[in-house]
């Protein structure tokens, strides 16, 4: 096992920058998770690491050794794709085994090592199996296997999981997760899925065009966004957004929803073009209370555990889901609270974070 760090790591494909400037600490053991939308530089951020990609200027170390200018069959990583080809000719076994074999490892280890990874991944009884005998999920796992058998001291893995239909990817994700739990292997996984994201790392890292917007903890990440970007990327449904701006002690949207403002925050946003958050899920229904709001149903969507309700209120969207039964119907009124210490803030000129303003 091995932690790895990442110094300032920058790449560019001739005059093209795509990587500005990225360090990261993974501590050793830890499962992180490198998300963010496509093209913005997660594999090859994931390649550098591996030694598939040059790196520009800054270091890569893996357990204390920067291996800029190491091989990448020296690193001591493996990694798994998202495009896994077996060898279709080799059994099960075979395809698990050939890096070691053609590293000349002697037959006995090399059957001794793919028994324990078969055994760990629950393909023992498939080892004499040719791929095309296998489900979509076994061959996955014998991806998995191939990696398993070297022993690395770190898991490199580039959305795994995103040729395997909706089922398997959610029984995959956590097989992954009891790996490392078994293992306890460094390990950087590359998704641009949201949920598999909050669901499986230790800490999320969320990249943004060649940069990390924030690093952290899933919840924390969740309930403490820095940055419009962050706080619209967690979440599905995801964030309500409304452009407004402080008046007085309220601050108002376009569409004419206000808010009261603690006078920390009236302070930090006088002055400033802004965008106010709210989660659909913290949005509430609301009796005769002073401060509800009365908002029109739009669409109604059932999802037996809870209720997703498209809400027009004061002229603005607003997406809402509640956990209690609702029987409305479109053109329906009903009658919403959005509590003050749930709202988020956020500079729209430069889209980051004002201010703390939500409590758990
Ligand atoms: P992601 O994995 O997050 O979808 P990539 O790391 O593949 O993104 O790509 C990051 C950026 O680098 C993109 O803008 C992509 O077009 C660019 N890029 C990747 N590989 C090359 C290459 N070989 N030559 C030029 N540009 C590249
Ligand atoms: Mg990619």
């Amino acid at each position: 096992m091995a932690n790895v760090t990442i110094d300032h790591v920058t790449k560019s494909y001739g005059a093209l920058q795509v990587m500005h400037g990225v360090s990261l600490d993974i501590r050793d053991g830890e499962f992180v998770i490198l998300v963010g939308p496509s093209g913005c530089g997660k594999s090859t951020l994931l390649r550098m690491i591996a030694g598939l990609e040059p790196i520009s200027t800054g270091a890569v170390s893996i357990g204390g050794r920067v291996v800029n200018d190491v091989r990448p069959k020296d690193r001591n990583i493996a990694m798994v794709f998202q495009s896994y080809a077996l060898y279709p000719h080799k059994t099960v076994a075979q395809n698990m085994g050939f890096a070691l074999k053609l590293a000349g490892r002697p037959q006995s280890e090399i059957d001794a090592r793919v028994r324990s990874a078969a055994e760990i991944l629950d393909l023992l009884p498939y080892l004499d199996r040719f791929p095309k005998q296998l489900s979509g999920g076994q061959r996955q796992r014998v991806a998995m296997g191939r990696a398993i058998v070297r022993s690395p001291q770190v898991f490199l893995f580039d959305e795994p999981l995103s040729n395997l239909d909706a089922k398997l990817r959610v029984q995959m994700r956590t097989e992954i997760k009891a790996l490392h739990q078994r293992l306890k292997t460094t390990t950087i996984y590359v998704t641009h899925d949201q949920v598999e994201a909050m669901t499986m790392a230790d800490r999320i890292v969320i990249m943004n065009a060649g940069r990390l917007e924030q690093v952290g903890p899933p919840l924390e990440l969740y309930d403490d966004p820095q940055s419009l970007f962050v706080a619209g990327f967690l979440g599905s449904p995801s964030m309500n957004f409304f452009k407004g701006r402080v008046e007085g002690e309220l601050v108002k949207t376009r569409g004419g929803l206000q808010f009261a403002l603690t006078p920390d925050l009236v302070q930090a946003a006088a002055g400033k073009s802004l965008i106010v958050g709210i989660r659909p899920e913290h949005v509430e229904l609301a009796a005769d209370v002073a401060d509800a709001w009365e908002a029109t149903v739009v669409v109604d969507e059932p999802t037996g555990a809870e209720t997703q309700v498209a809400l027009k209120l004061s002229g603005e969207d607003l997406l809402a889901t509640f956990r209690e039964r609702l029987t409305v119907k479109a053109g329906d009124t009903i009658k919403i609270r959005l509590p003050a210490n749930r709202l988020y803030l956020f500079d729209e000129t430069s889209g980051r974070r004002i201010a703390k303003e939500q409590s758990n």
